[in-house]
């Protein structure tokens, strides 16, 4: 048995998770010279794409741009199959990465960290796992998601006698569905996935909706050969453009609503939208996100095409379509026949606006009017704790012995999302107040953070010193910001996860930076070239 207390390793960083961030802030780190250990949960690389295996799973920003653009070559041996590949595929590609840069040596998997306390005297972090790991590091890198510590609190899920899958943790071979009354709670980006893929395979499907969704229409063409090699081309291009738009894909907003006729918008938003991308939410009229009355224009636009795909059956339209958000405001999906499903004899759909969910029994899911919809499958695609939840699930303790899980239970606060003040040595990415997940495609903004981590590390050591921490004045400057930014938008008004809200209990705050991604990476590199003024480094 080891003894708790005796370091099994000392290493110069430990870095949290082995997904897209993980992968390549292990790969920088170790590149200079510093020893590594990397800890990931999942039993191989690949972070969300690893865990939400569920049916459907792909991405909603085109393969060629959710990529890393550091190495030519490593972009440009890879080429995927479609233009927003599935999970499997994903999967390969991050396994082909792990594999290109020999990166599997330095993680553990299966291994879950627990505890992160750190030393004030010595100036270092003592990580801890739940195979009783105790790492003695300088630096404790967290790379541990946006969306990766799922929400699982439908009362009496453990009590359900058929197959419960969560869609943050779905079986590996997956399930099979076929013939079986196959239940789906949640109809947010993961829940439209499946709901679109399993329908025409299960007995028969009943849907679970509580707040309706905005979704766009996905085209996803199969590549070519030539295909591959037309996008692979335009690497120097897309290098150039991507980091620095207000999203971080290659598009950006290309129009001016005031400056058009009403004629003039409705055939731009026609074209946009049949563009099958994201185009209509992140490259349209980006006064939809400050102007109510373009906000309403636009909504209404995107609801009129829902409708029709609905049939304007008045059930399906009122339990599917938003009236009480503006389009853009929650995390817009791509789906794929999603509405059309709800036209099959093998689907039910139950509002449960109308009706909510009492519990989940033995044999199905019970509503609040005492129904109970019988199931011999029961799929969870419930959401995540945002942002935060990866880190206060942890017990993270800075100087004095704060708890970071107690300090973000009253207060989300940040530097630029990439440290915590009162926490020294402590790098984060994916976590609140930098661009993530809401409004900005994620490898896009992954690579900027761990690439700021790793000159800001590298600084430090060519300094000769050893700790760098944020100023309690620089992070509320930067909340202050945040605050500002995100205040003048419609965003703020919203309810979802972007605010915590699906949380009960979570101080209500935007957790993404909503700034534009390529103006958050001018901050950063200013903070960087001033000589980093919202922290002390010692
Ligand atoms: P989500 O957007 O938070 O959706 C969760 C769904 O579960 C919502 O419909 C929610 O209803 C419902 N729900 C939760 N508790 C419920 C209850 N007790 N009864 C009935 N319904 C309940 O979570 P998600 O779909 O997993 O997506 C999270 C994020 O992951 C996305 O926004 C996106 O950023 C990312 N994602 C990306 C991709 C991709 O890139 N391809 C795919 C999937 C997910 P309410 O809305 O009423 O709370």
């Amino acid at each position: 048995m080891t003894d708790p207390t005796v370091p099994t390793r000392t290493v110069d960083a430990v870095v949290l998770g082995a997904g897209v961030a993980g992968l390549y802030q292990l790969h920088q780190l170790r590149e200079q010279g510093l020893t590594v250990q990397a800890f990931d949960a999942a039993g191989d690389v690949g972070g969300t794409w690893w865990w939400n295996r569920y049916p459907g799973a792909r991405f909603d920003s085109e393969g060629y741009i959710y990529q890393y653009l550091f190495d030519e070559k490593l972009y440009k041996e890879w080429a995927w199959s479609q233009k927003f590949p599935g999970q499997p595929e994903i999967e390969s590609w991050l396994r082909y990465v792990t594999d290109r840069l020999d990166l599997r040596r330095d993680i553990r998997f299966d291994t879950r960290v627990t505890a992160a306390h750190y030393d004030e005297d010595r100036g270092r972090w003592t990580v801890r796992t739940d195979r009783g790991d105790v790492v003695d590091t300088q630096f404790f890198v967290s790379c541990a998601g946006m969306l990766s510590a799922p929400l699982h609190d439908i009362e009496g899920a453990d009590t359900f006698a058929g197959q419960l899958a969560y869609s943050s943790s779905y079986p590996a071979g997956g399930l099979d569905l076929a013939g079986k009354r196959v239940g789906v709670v949640g109809v947010g980006a993961t829940g439209i996935q499946i709901i679109q893929t399993i329908a025409s395979e299960v007995g028969h499907l009943t849907v679970f909706a509580r707040g309706p969704q905005y979704a766009l229409p996905m085209k996803n063409p199969t590549y070519t050969e030539a295909d591959q090699q037309r996008y692979h081309a335009r690497f120097d291009e897309l290098r150039e453009t991507i980091p620095h738009t207000f999203t971080g894909f290659e598009y950006d907003f290309e129009h001016v609503w005031a400056d058009c006729t009403p004629e003039q918008r409705r055939e731009i938003l026609e074209e946009i939208y049949a563009d099958g991308s994201l185009k209509l939410w992140l490259a349209s009229f980006g006064e939809m996100f400050f102007v109510q009355e373009v906000s309403d224009e636009i909504s209404e636009f995107v609801r009129e095409k829902m409708r029709e795909r609905l049939h304007h059956d008045p059930y399906l339209v009122e339990t599917l379509v938003p009236t009480d958000y503006g389009f853009g405001t929650h995390r817009v999906p791509l789906e794929n026949g999603y509405f059309e499903v709800y036209h099959r004899e093998n689907v039910d759909l139950v509002n449960c606006r109308r009706t909510p969910i009492a519990r989940i029994r033995p044999e199905g899911v019970e509503l609040a009017d005492g129904t109970v919809h019988e199931l011999d499958v029961l799929i969870l695609a419930t959401g995540f704790d945002a942002g935060t939840g990866a880190l206060t699930r942890i017990d993270i303790r800075g100087r004095g012995g704060r708890s970071l899980a107690e300090e973000w239970g009253r207060d989300i606060r940040t530097t630029m999302g990439l440290a915590k003040h009162g926490y020294p040595n402590l790098l984060t990415t994916a976590t609140p107040l930098a661009p993530s997940a809401a409004l900005c495609n994620m490898t896009t903004c992954l690579q900027q953070q761990t690439e700021w981590i790793t000159e800001a590390i590298a600084t430090l050591r060519a300094e000769g010193r050893s700790v760098i921490e944020p100023t309690a004045e620089g992070e509320d400057a930067w909340v202050d910001h945040h605050e500002e930014v995100a205040g003048a938008t419609l965003v703020a008004n919203t309810t979802s996860w972007y605010l915590g809200s699906n949380v009960p209990g979570k101080p209500r705050r935007l957790l993404s930076y909503i700034g534009g991604v390529g103006t958050y990476r001018q901050k950063c590199a200013e903070e960087a070239a001033n000589g980093y003024p919202a922290f002390t480094r010692t």
